[in-house]
């Protein structure tokens, strides 16, 4: 006898996420599906532990381009800019990505800086590697994703570098969000 689990009475995505008849689940006009936070934070790791830096950039490069296709995606629906990175958070928020303690935006430089209170990413990492603290940031996906989603919001582009980790055991994963060209930037 399997006991069976229900969500809170909550609709997925504030309602943007719909089940279609063939059970597929779609939203942007976009097909999605949903993983454990355990298995994407294992391919990570496993590329990274194999392949080192240039698997970082990779996956960094995979998140980006997927990002942008939701930031692209998102301009129609939340009408682009800062205001459109606020949504797009709650949006991340209600499926249950991660819930954003502090987000900035100097308008001037363009610069955006977003405290997640944890990513997934973190919390998948925490799920294989139990009591351990990683050396570097681990959210890299979450990093590219982010800066993806933030140039497709702002129609220019967008490095990110996560500069707190709670993988790391700081208190929260820190992105700094940084129109492409104003610093460079390394992947540690
Ligand atoms: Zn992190």
């Amino acid at each position: 006898m399997y006991e069976r689990y229900v969500m809170a009475d909550r609709q997925l995505g504030a309602g943007m996420f719909q089940v279609n008849d063939d059970d597929e689940i779609h939203a942007f006009n976009r097909q999605w599906v949903f993983f454990s936070v355990a298995l994407l934070a294992n391919m990570v790791d496993r590329l990274v532990g194999l392949l080192g830096p240039v698997a970082k950039r990779q996956i960094y490069e995979a998140g980006f381009s997927s990002g942008k296709i939701a930031g692209d995606r998102m301009r129609q629906y939340f009408g682009g800019g800062i205001d459109q990175i606020k949504q797009h958070l709650d949006l991340i928020k209600n499926m249950g990505w991660g819930r954003v303690k502090d987000i900035q935006y100097d308008q001037s430089s363009g610069k955006i800086v977003i405290d997640f209170h944890r990513t997934w990413e973190a919390a998948g990492f925490g799920e294989v590697h139990p009591g351990e603290k990683q050396k570097a940031a681990t959210c890299i996906l979450c990093a590219g994703l982010y800066a993806g989603a933030a140039s497709g919001a702002f129609e220019k582009t967008y490095e990110a570098e996560e500069v707190l980790c709670v993988s790391k055991g700081d208190p929260v994963c820190r992105f700094e969000f940084t129109p492409a060209g104003e610093i460079k930037k390394v992947l540690k």
